[in-house]
């Protein structure tokens, strides 16, 4: 083992002795046989694994600029000391998903169906949520009961290990979670929003669009709803609970960063030579970001 993921284990271990203090309740009762620090683990396997077989956009600036993003959404978090860490997975199709351990994958795709960055962080708070309430693990504890630490042994090659990273390549989720995961994931995903300056809204315009498209190009969300039930009602859900919070004054409101409606532009291919969309993007974005500052 590197220094490197040394220090992180130490972080980590550090980070949820504090977050064990100052928790918020969100797992309180929820039954997981899987501890932080496992999570955490099979996280950083998971993560190396999806390095190898997806394809992954290694441009800085596209990278950086999504997980400021899901920075922002995570320090509201009780897992805000915590190593969390953004991707993103050049693919066309409307996706995120987040796996154990901190880790939440977006795809180009959506990115270019965001409107705003209300939006785009609306899915990433959504997928936060997931990860802040350990659905993933609590399924697997629900699923695999006691076998659940020998399946996902580290370093070995245990089945319920490959066949969680065979699902994640192919379909683009870790998990199918139950309608009250989802529920939980909005409820959490608009505080979090809130409190990070984000317009809420954003989560319910990007559903709505998420449903027209399914309409419209089934194929192109179909990873997105195969792992996130997503329906009129859940909308409406959300929608009410917006209503709850009292108004934020503008200077908090991050509206105005520096993301539009990427189609066709920031979306479409330029390079001549070697058609490459993830680097298109990114200097789409940084073309928007310098043109803001
Ligand atoms: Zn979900």
């Amino acid at each position: 083992m590197e220094i490197g993921r040394w220090r992180k284990v130490i972080f980590v271990l550090a980070a949820f002795a504090a977050a064990a203090c100052a928790s918020s309740g969100v797992n309180k009762g929820d039954f997981n046989l899987v501890s932080y620090q496992e999570e955490w683990q099979l996280g950083a396997q998971l993560e190396q694994d999806i390095a190898r077989q997806m394809p992954l956009v290694r441009d800085a600036t596209l990278v950086n600029y999504v997980s400021r993003v899901g920075q922002r959404i995570v320090n509201q978090t009780e897992l805000a000391q915590a190593p969390w860490e953004f991707h993103v997975v050049s693919d066309n199709q409307v996706n995120a998903f987040n796996i154990p351990g901190g880790h939440v994958y977006v795809n180009t795709g959506l990115i270019c169906a965001n409107d705003n960055v209300a939006e785009l962080a609306g899915v990433m708070a959504h997928e936060i949520s997931h990860g802040v309430s350990r659905h993933a693990t609590e399924q697997l504890s629900k699923a695999y009961g006691a076998n659940i630490l020998v399946g996902l042994a580290l370093g070995g090659n245990p089945p319920i290990y490959q066949q969680l990273l065979a699902q994640i390549i192919a379909g683009g989720t870790f998990a199918k979670f139950s309608r009250d995961a989802e529920n939980e994931a909005d409820r959490l995903g608009v505080l979090y929003m809130y409190g990070a300056g984000y317009d809420p809204h954003g989560m319910v315009t990007m559903f709505q669009e998420l449903i027209s498209r399914r309409e419209s190009r089934p194929g192109s969300v179909e990873n997105f709803f195969s792992s996130h039930p997503l329906t009129e009602d859940r909308i409406e859900g959300v929608r009410a609970q917006i209503q709850q919070l009292p108004p934020k004054p503008t200077p908090g409101n991050r509206n105005d960063e520096p993301m539009r409606r990427s189609e066709p532009t920031a979306c479409r291919t330029r390079s001549t030579s070697a058609p490459n969309k993830s680097q298109t993007l990114a200097i789409s974005f940084m073309n928007e970001i310098f043109v803001a500052r």
